[in-house]
C-alpha cells in the first residue's frame, strides 16, 4: 500500500482537538482514529501495540536477529487536527498527473500557483487537496502514513533494522501532545518527529518562548480634580507598548528574528493588563529581552510608584537545538538519507515549537522531518503521493543507517 492511499483513508475521520478542554485527550474523537491504528499496527506484526487511557498510541518492532545492539530509534506522529479549521466531513480530491496550474478547489477556493509558487514543480505529480471547506489533515496524519508504510517496507523487503518505537500522540496542536507520552515505555534512544513541511526538510531549531503579562493598578479620582495625582492604567499600558523596540514585532522580523508579540491589552483607569508572547533562537537574545520588560516594570514603578506595574514572565518552551546539539548524528543521517533520495536536505529554523522541543527537554533527542505537505491549518493545505513516497524512503533509510552487526568479539 502506498502512504498517500493510508493518509485517504485516515483523513476522513474527524479529529480536531479543542485547546478549551484540559483533559487529554481534548477530544474523545481522537480515539476513532487511534484504534484504528493499533488495529493496523497489529496486522502489520507490531504485537504490543496499544492506546492508553489518554489516547497514546504505541508500538514496539524488536530488532532484526544479531541487530540487537544497534542504537533504538523512535517515530512519532500527531493523531489531532488543527482546531483553526474545521476538520470534519474532510472530502480529499485526488488530481492524477497534475498539471502544475491553478486549482479549482470548488466552494469558491482557488488553489493558486501565484500564492505558491512550488505549485509548479509538483507538476507531473498525484496532487491531493481539500474541495475547499475545510483543511486536509496532512498535518499530520500524512506522518501516521509514512510511518506505517515504512514498517510494512521492512518487513515486505526484509530490510534488517534496529529496534523500533512508534508514538502516535493526541493534542499536539494545541500545544500538549508531548506531556503524556511514556519515554520509558517508548524506550528510544532518540526519535524523529514527522511533522513537517517538504520532504526534504529538516528541523533541529526552534524558538525560546516565554509569556509576560504586566498588570497594572492606576489611581482613579475625579477628571476635573486629578492633575499630580491620577494613573491611568490603561494609558501606563499603552506607554509599555511604546517602550519596546518598534520593528521587534512578528509582522517586521523572519527567520531567527526575534520579537515581542502583543497578544492582548485591555483596561480603564483602575486596572489593565497587557500581554505579550516573547521569542528569540538565541538564548542571549531571549534572556535580554526579558531583561528589557524587567526594566520596564521597574522603570515605570520608580515613575508611578512602586506596585503600580507588575511583571509575570512564564517560560513557554526552549530551543531544541541545545539538547541535539551532544549528538548531531541525528541530524546528519537523516540529511544524508534524504540526499541518498536526490533531494537537497534543508534546515529551517522553526518560528514556532514543536513537540520534539518538548521531548528533548524531557532527555529524548527529537529532530523533526518533514511529511512533504504545505499549507498546512487551512483549506489550502495539499499533499503529493509521491513526494509521501520520498518521505517513506527518508525514513526506511533512517533506519537501515542505524542497523549494525553486534560486535562478535564482544560476549
Ligand atoms: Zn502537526
Amino acid at each position: 500500500m502506498r502512504a498517500y492511499e493510508r493518509l485517504l483513508n485516515y483523513v476522513v475521520i474527524h479529529t480536531t482537538s479543542d485547546e478549551s478542554n484540559e483533559n487529554t485527550p481534548s477530544t474523545a474523537r481522537q480515539f476513532d482514529l487511534a484504534d484504528l491504528l493499533v488495529k493496523e499496527l497489529k496486522e502489520l506484526g507490531v504485537e504490543d501495540a496499544s492506546v492508553d487511557e489518554h489516547c497514546y498510541v504505541t508500538g514496539h518492532i524488536p530488532a532484526s536477529e544479531g541487530l540487537e545492539d544497534s542504537p533504538k530509534i523512535g517515530f512519532i506522529s500527531h493523531l489531532d487536527t488543527a482546531p483553526d479549521c474545521s476538520g470534519e466531513n474532510v472530502k480529499p480530491k485526488v488530481h492524477e498527473n497534475y498539471d502544475g496550474a491553478d486549482v479549482d478547489l470548488g466552494n469558491g477556493r482557488t488553489l493558486s500557483v501565484s500564492l505558491f509558487p512550488h505549485l509548479r514543480k509538483l507538476r507531473g505529480r498525484t496532487l491531493i487537496t481539500t474541495d475547499g471547506t475545510t483543511l486536509l489533515g496532512a498535518d499530520d496524519k500524512a506522518g501516521i502514513a509514512e510511518i506505517m508504510t515504512m514498517i510494512e517496507n521492512l518487513e515486505k523487503d526484509d530490510i534488517p533494522h534496529g529496534a523500533i518505537s512508534i508514538a502516535f500522540t493526541p493534542d499536539e496542536e494545541i500545544g500538549h501532545g508531548a506531556d503524556l507520552l511514556d519515554l520509558e515505555k517508548f524506550g528510544a534512544d532518540f526519535a524523529y518527529t514527522v511533522d513537517g513541511g517538504p520532504e526534504n526538510e529538516i528541523e533541529y531549531e526552534n524558538f525560546n518562548a516565554a509569556k509576560a503579562i504586566f498588570e497594572i493598578k492606576g489611581i482613579s479620582v475625579h477628571p476635573g480634580d486629578a492633575k499630580n495625582r491620577m494613573v491611568n492604567a490603561a494609558l501606563v499600558a499603552c506607554e509599555i507598548s511604546s517602550m519596546l523596540p518598534p520593528a521587534e514585532t512578528p509582522s517586521h522580523t523572519e527567520e531567527r528574528e526575534g520579537f515581542y508579540h502583543l497578544t492582548d491589552i485591555r483596561g480603564d483607569v483602575e486596572n489593565a493588563v497587557i500581554e505579550y508572547i516573547v521569542r528569540d533562537h538565541d538564548a542571549g537574545l531571549f534572556e535580554a529581552k526579558q531583561e528589557t520588560l524587567r526594566m520596564i516594570e521597574k522603570t515605570l514603578n520608580e515613575k508611578y510608584g512602586a506596585g503600580t506595574v507588575t511583571l509575570t514572565i512564564t517560560e513557554q518552551y526552549l530551543n531544541m537545538i541545545e539538547k541535539i546539539r551532544p549528538h548531531m548524528h541525528i541530524v546528519e543521517t537523516a540529511k544524508k538519507c534524504i540526499a541518498k533520495q536526490g533531494m537537497e536536505p534543508m534546515d529551517v529554523p522553526v518560528r514556532g515549537g514543536t513537540d520534539g522541543a518538548r521531548l528533548s527537554f524531557r532527555g529524548l533527542p527529537c529532530p523533526n522531518l518533514g511529511t512533504g505537505g504545505y499549507a498546512f491549518h487551512g483549506p489550502l493545505e495539499h499533499i503529493t503521493a509521491e513526494g509521501m513516497d520520498a518521505v517513506v524512503r527518508v525514513l526506511t533509510s533512517i533506519v537501515s543507517s542505524y542497523a549494525k552487526q553486534a560486535d562478535p568479539l564482544r560476549d
